[in-house]
């Protein structure tokens, strides 16, 4: 870490930004989402979460002059052989909202039943502390569930309101916040992260 414990966070994504920027409060970092310092986003050409999270991890350092941590997340759902994973985001096209990517899912698992419908979140956190950092700190996790047939909760984002959380039963958007936290693929990531900071 910084000596004055500030780190860019790489996304423009608002509900990464919040959760993540939870987490890290809690330690005292101060927390800067890139769209604060007019970093734009870098177009996500790797093809696995580790390529696109190191791309936009460097892409904010590069810009910001300070150590930057980015999250490269998605959904893989075992029926659609892992898909959408890396395009979660813009799994009903390029102008795709969160809205669009749900119904598209639950257009394409319609006839899927029950037991067929298993899927797991992922999170590839990246740590740089400088553009030409050729060791970035590199963290996962993931969270397994199952996708609903239909839309439950207002909490989280993205595809939350689909996703039964396999330890509670419910959705993920009917967690709160700390428990969302606690359970998640972003919260593992980020606890298996700090680990590493504080012993690097
Ligand atoms: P990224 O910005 O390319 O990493 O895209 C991540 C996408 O994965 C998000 O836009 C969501 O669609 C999905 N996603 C990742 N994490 C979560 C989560 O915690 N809840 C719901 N959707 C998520």
């Amino acid at each position: 870490m910084s000596s004055d414990n500030k780190l860019v966070l790489a996304s423009a994504n608002p509900g990464k930004i919040k959760e993540l920027q939870q987490m890290l409060d809690s330690l005292g970092i101060q927390v800067i989402p890139q769209t604060e310092l007019d970093i734009p986003d870098i177009e996500e050409t790797g093809l696995s979460f580790v390529e696109n999270s190191i791309l936009k991890a460097r892409n904010a350092t590069a810009l910001s002059g300070l150590p930057a941590i980015a999250d490269d997340s998605g959904l893989e759902v075992d029926y659609l052989k892992g898909a959408p994973g890396i395009y979660s985001a813009r799994f009903a096209g390029a102008d795709a909202t969160d809205a669009s990517n749900r119904n598209k899912l639950l257009e394409l698992l319609a006839a899927v039943p029950t037991g067929q419908r298993t899927a797991r979140y992922q999170t590839v956190l990246a740590y740089m502390r400088h553009a030409n950092d050729s060791t970035p700190i590199i963290c996962q996790g993931s969270w397994e569930g199952s996708i609903a047939t239909d839309e439950k909760g207002d909490g989280g984002f993205g595809y939350d309101p689909l996703f039964i959380v396999s330890e509670t039963n419910c959705r993920a958007a009917e967690l709160d916040k700390e428990t969302k936290n606690r359970l998640s693929h972003r919260g593992k990531a980020m606890a298996n992260l700090l680990q590493k900071l504080q012993t690097s």
